[in-house]
């Protein structure tokens, strides 16, 4: 395996990326840190480069936002998103409306690119303000809430984790945001839990 593609592979598997659907894994920057529940989404460019991340293209904007807005933006669709989902998952009736007026602001149309002997064919947004920036977002989330399997989208069980994730494994029995973080730790209260009992 190249460095390149190792230092990709190790990306993929941070916890930026467990949600494994652009949505869940937006929810997913409130997460615990050292116990605390922490949000990694502190300024501006915390939220360009999340998105940067995540490769949703981010074309220059003629007029820079105003300071905070679009990390203000980001975090109320942040919370609309968490409460939908939590809605949808519990078969809930699902609150739409901010989720609506995020998605009415998701002003784009197609354009076609010539790159060298084919065309592709790209989403363009219209990006004036920080709404219209988070656009491709807001259709995630929405995407998610009327195509995803809501039997896949669960809750790592790990005891004080708030992470989520699509589960897109084989045979669907995925229990962790990460084998490594909250189901080593799950493992090793087991194994403790059955010493306990066999001591007694
Ligand atoms: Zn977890």
């Amino acid at each position: 395996m190249k460095a390149n593609a190792k230092v990709i592979e190790r990306e993929k598997r941070s916890v930026d990326f467990v949600g494994d659907h652009v949505a869940i894994n937006f929810i997913n920057t409130r997460r615990m840190h050292e116990g605390v529940l922490a949000d990694t989404l502190q300024s501006d460019e915390n939220v360009i480069a999340w998105m940067r991340k995540m490769d949703i293209r981010l074309p220059l904007l003629r007029k820079p936002l105003r300071p905070k807005a679009l990390l203000r933006a980001a975090r109320s669709l942040r919370t609309l998103a968490l409460r939908a989902l939590e809605q949808r998952k519990a078969g809930k009736r699902v609150r739409l409306e901010g989720l609506n007026t995020f998605l009415a602001q998701a002003i784009s149309h197609l354009q076609l690119k010539a790159r060298e002997r084919r065309l592709d064919l790209q989403r363009v947004y219209l990006r004036r303000d920080a709404k219209r920036y988070l656009a491709p977002i807001a259709e995630a989330i929405a995407d998610l809430l009327a195509h995803g399997d809501f039997d896949l989208v669960r809750h790592c069980e790990g005891e004080k984790c708030v992470l989520w994730f699509y589960d897109r494994t084989k045979g669907h029995r995925r229990r962790w945001c990460t084998a490594e973080g909250c189901g080593t730790r799950a493992r090793v209260a087991a194994f403790r839990a059955r010493r306990a009992a066999a001591s007694k």
